[in-house]
């Protein structure tokens, strides 16, 4: 049994998947302005570990990742600037070289963390029609209303809105200041469509019953989700500041338009917070997995940090904590790797008892922590043999992902895929593709190699 805590009873439950046997599972995934920071990525090895419970429990998980490459605005409000607009500002580069660039380093960054890929990535660029088709169907319903600058859902007209974050709509509304956009009859109400400036042709903009310019950021999600999970599916995932906004949003505008239960589990996870700061990425100042590795740790050093909190409470980021988890990563290197060549069986039916600890833990909403310590336990344990041992490692990594098979001596021979990314760096900056060339250097490193440019060419080590 797999207990999860859904958002929306704020309880632990059963899971129970709508076909037995089977998991739609959507992640909501990044804004590609920028690189991901190391707080974005506890969303995704927190969706990528109830993924792997659920996958080791026999599970066959269908999992939706969306990309969000239309630039929204900074402001969950409707407001601000263009994310994507600014991000290409920033670089002086199209919208398009901005989005392609950082949803190839999110990518990397999700193979870095041994994250498994999704069944499926979709663009929100790529599902424009899917999302006008949506806003159409909401607009039949009369659940729509257009001013001077977009479409906009009218939340007065859903009975329940606001029921993931319990939002108190009347206290909202009496404490509403009026800065909102002109003709907006309620501030909970948001835009499915934004119309282009009339004087300005946008970097991205596409043409729509209701004339050229861009969906709403929210749309995006339950379009995609819908399209290829379903009109109900079983889990979604993201960080708990999508809790009253994007995803109250997203329930408003689905369950209006099929007038069914949208999403049956809510997950979402807490923040990994800097001391007492908030991680932000459009501040500009944040750490990036990329940063962890020049600083010389290596991915799964985090991976392992993250593992070792609940994801259901804040998380804070220290260096001493990550040196922390770098060390117990250095010594379960050392036994993983000593006991691989070992041999010998001496109670089986004590490493039965281990998993089973194991298992019970991470089905009980995701106790990683816990999960860990009946790791150290048995390993520990000098009642089990190597058999045993080597046996309990690859079924705890299953649902870890800590990569523990691919754990290597640090004086051992340099694998075959780190040569092929340092020909595919040479291939790159022979081409002058300089970010691409940077971009698989962090890889390598990533692997825990260092290259160094030589007069005799690419010189590789052990980091
Ligand atoms: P964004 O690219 O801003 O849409 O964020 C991607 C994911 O990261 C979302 O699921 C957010 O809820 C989540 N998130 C953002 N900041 C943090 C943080 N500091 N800690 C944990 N998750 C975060
Ligand atoms: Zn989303």
């Amino acid at each position: 049994m797999i207990l999860l805590f859904n958002t929306m009873s704020r309880s632990k439950e059963e899971f129970i998947p709508l076909v037995p046997g089977k998991v739609g599972m959507y992640t909501c995934g990044p804004t590609v302005y920028n690189f991901a920071h190391i707080g974005n990525l506890r969303a995704y090895v927190f969706a990528d570990t109830l993924k792997r419970v659920l996958l080791d429990d026999g599970f066959e998980v269908k999992h939706v990742m969306n990309i969000t490459d239309v630039g929204h605005l900074t402001d969950d409000a409707d407001a601000g600037d263009d994310k994507m607009e600014a991000g290409a500002a920033r670089e002086r580069k199209s919208v398009w070289e901005i989005a392609r660039f950082y949803e190839q380093a999110f990518k990397e960054d999700l193979e870095l963390l041994n994250i498994l890929s999704p069944t499926l990535f979709c663009r929100a660029t790529e599902h424009i029609q899917e999302q006008i088709e949506l806003i159409k169907r909401l607009e039949e319903k009369g659940f729509t209303y257009t001013i001077e600058d977009g479409v906009y859902l009218d939340t007065s007209k859903i009975e329940d809105y606001g029921k993931l974050a319990r939002l108190d709509i009347d206290k909202l509304l009496a404490g509403a200041r009026v800065a909102m956009a002109e003709g907006k009859k309620s501030p909970t109400d948001f835009a499915l469509w934004k119309f282009s400036p009339k004087t300005k042709k946008r970097a991205m903009e596409w043409d729509s019953p209701w004339g050229p310019g861009f969906p709403g950021w929210h749309i995006e999600c339950s379009a995609m989700g819908m399209k290829h999970l379903g009109e109900t599916f079983d889990i979604h995932t993201g960080g708990i500041d999508h809790i009253p906004v994007h995803h109250t949003n997203e329930i408003a505008q689905s369950e209006a338009a099929t007038g069914k239960v949208f999403v049956r589990y809510w997950l979402h996870n807490d923040f990994l917070v800097l001391e007492a700061a908030k991680m932000s990425k459009s501040s500009g100042e944040f750490l990036t997995l990329r940063k962890l590795i020049e600083m010389g740790y290596q991915p799964v050093d985090y991976r392992y940090f993250l593992l070792n909190s609940l994801y259901r409470r804040p998380a804070t980021f220290t260096f001493e904590a990550l040196d922390g988890a770098r060390s117990a990563v250095s010594n379960l290197r050392d036994r993983v790797l000593s006991l691989r060549e070992a041999k010998g069986s001496k109670n089986p039916q004590k490493a039965e008892e281990y998993l089973s600890q194991f298992r019970s833990a991470v089905r009980d909403d995701l106790n990683t922590p816990q999960g860990l310590a009946v790791l150290w336990n048995s390993l520990k344990d000098d009642e089990l043999g190597p058999d045993e041992k080597n046996y309990l490692l690859g079924q705890f990594d299953a649902v870890l992902g800590l990569g523990m098979d691919r754990f290597e001596k640090k004086e051992e021979f340099i694998p075959e895929e780190v040569f092929a990314l340092v020909e595919a760096r040479q291939t790159a900056r022979k081409n002058r593709e300089f970010a691409e060339a940077d971009s698989i250097r962090v890889r390598i490193q990533g692997l825990g190699f260092l290259v160094e440019d030589t007069a005799q060419g690419p010189q590789v080590r052990k980091a």
